[in-house]
């Protein structure tokens, strides 16, 4: 095998819950308007049209816990908060009777955006790559194992600011669940084991200000925090 001219890069590393062992990260998948509330409060009709997706670089993913310099580029730095699943088993065309089988776990996580730059990037018919993949932009809870957490097709998914509750919904309100996500993104490109799937957010995104603490609950998931200097 050939030199590196540079030494290789080593992938995000996240922490499983009760465990010393890591999960790499290999690549961050997003889903778009995944909560019919949440689709409306951004100004579009939950038709449920097919679900439409962006992606993160893998090394935006960042532990729970963490102090982040705020964003650059930004004044409105907005929280999503989100189940992520973690996908332990690769493949393509995946039915969604089969979608399980490809799941290593969940997490909980804070799909960080730049909405200021978002609402620019739609009003221009840009990408969004810029608002959504910024350093430090994927915030994850530690993982579980699957067969600890079940299918996690409904439980409370939380989001507060500084002790405030800003998002309350609950994963049954998802238009696509995991299954069918996985399902659709599997035809579009093929999965492989590390890659995490943000699957949406419900209503109630709003502002995270410079020393603002932020943290992201799901029912029987660790939390996301995230506090920014
Ligand atoms: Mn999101």
């Amino acid at each position: 095998m050939a030199d590196l001219v540079l030494p290789a890069p080593t992938p995000s590393l996240l922490p499983v819950a009760g465990s010393d062992a890591l999960f790499p990260v290999r690549r961050i998948f997003c889903v778009g308007r995944n909560y019919a509330e949440h689709a409306r409060e951004m100004g579009n009709d939950p038709d449920r049209d097919p679900p439409f997706f962006f992606t993160k670089p893998a090394d935006a993913a960042v532990p729970s816990g963490v102090t982040l310099p705020f964003p650059k580029a930004t004044e409105n730095l907005h929280h999503e908060a989100e189940l992520v699943v973690a996908i332990g088993t690769g493949g393509a065309e995946i039915a969604a009777a089969d979608a399980a089988r490809h799941i290593w776990g969940y997490g909980a996580g804070n799909d960080l955006t730049r909405r200021d730059l978002q609402a620019e990037a739609k009003e221009m018919r840009r990408p969004w790559d810029m608002a959504k993949g910024f350093d430090a932009s994927a915030v994850i809870g530690a993982l579980h194992a699957a067969p600890e957490t079940g299918p996690m097709t409904s439980g409370r998914i939380t989001c507060s600011v500084e002790g405030e509750l800003r998002q309350d919904g609950d994963l049954s309100e998802m238009i696509w669940p995991t299954d069918q996500i996985i399902a659709f993104l599997s035809r579009l490109v093929t999965l492989a084991p590390g890659d995490l799937i943000m699957t949406g957010t419900p209503a109630g995104v709003g502002a995270i200000a410079p020393g603002q603490t932020c943290t992201v609950e799901i029912a029987g998931l660790s939390p996301a925090t995230v506090t920014f200097s």
